[in-house]
């Protein structure tokens, strides 16, 4: 084996390591080629332009209840998000929704809490939102984007050397699932299923009852079909019986999870 060539599979061994990571809970593998500090900095700088563009709620009632619920979470996850400024923001927008960015940046529309009728129903929400961001599904999203459009592996490390500049608001907007125009899902069905049961389980080890993730998306479902058009929190988190089987499948672990953490959140009302 010539120099070069043992060089070339050296770096390109290395690229790949680096570019891999284990999703929490679940362990599995994904690859990941973009820079996580450039998330995470365009990220921040994209929820405060939201905080711009949108009005942000001054309901009491409404606040509190987010910042109850996301602390509990947040301390949960702190090992999978450890630099992670929290920030937990309500939104004035009638639609149902809500989501989590790097840099644990968290935003529920106004929409969402007439859906959630207790603070385990909004846990199960925001640890939903969450796990797609423990879990890099974003990063991931872009890598596969990446790594479609960059021709074998010169291409690939080439990409790599430039990930800086080749992540653009627009690119990461689109993989949060922030712009309508694009009118595609934010995840794929695979990533979907797995923010369910990372976030099923990071619920649970709150204490909060997950078996109250189920009747969200029960509720989600009826609403859906009450109304002409589904709410946005559905056309991008499709709701649908496999998706409820899966958490009955993972219910009794997360129960156990939900024992073992030694604390059981009572629900509170909100209205
Ligand atoms: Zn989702």
């Amino acid at each position: 084996m010539n120099a070069p060539f043992r060089f070339t599979l050296a770096t390109l061994a290395g690229l790949l390591l680096a570019g891999c990571y284990a999703v929490p809970v679940t362990g599995r593998h994904a690859m990941n080629l973009v820079d996580d500090n450039d998330v995470t900095k365009m990220s921040i700088a994209m929820f405060d332009e939201m905080k711009h563009q949108y009005k942000i709620s001054r309901d009491r009632a409404l606040n509190d209840q987010l910042r109850r619920v996301g602390e509990r979470i947040s301390k949960v996850v702190f090992w999978d998000m450890p630099d992670a400024d929290w920030e937990f923001v309500v939104f004035d927008v009638p639609q149902i929704n809500a989501f989590a960015m790097a840099g644990g940046k968290v935003g529920v529309f106004t929409g969402l809490f007439k859906i959630v009728k207790n603070d385990d129903q909004l846990a199960s929400v925001i640890a939903h939102e969450i796990a797609h961001v423990t879990a890099k599904h974003v990063h991931e999203k872009l890598s596969q984007e990446m790594a479609v459009s960059t021709i074998g592996a010169v291409g690939m490390i080439g990409g790599m050397a430039g990930g800086a500049s080749m992540l653009t608001v627009d690119a990461l907007s689109q993989a949060y699932g922030l712009t309508t125009a694009a009118g595609g899902l934010a995840f794929d069905r695979k990533k979907e299923k797995e923010a369910d049961y990372i976030g099923l389980m990071y619920m649970a080890r709150a204490g909060y009852d997950p078996q109250e993730s189920v009747r969200v998306l029960e509720t989600l479902d009826a609403e859906s079909s009450s109304q002409p058009a589904p709410p946005a929190f559905l056309s991008t988190h499709p709701s649908n019986p496999e998706r409820i089987i899966q958490l009955l499948d993972a219910m009794p672990k997360a129960l156990e999870e939900r024992a073992a953490s030694g604390r059981t959140a009572a629900p509170v009302l909100i209205k």
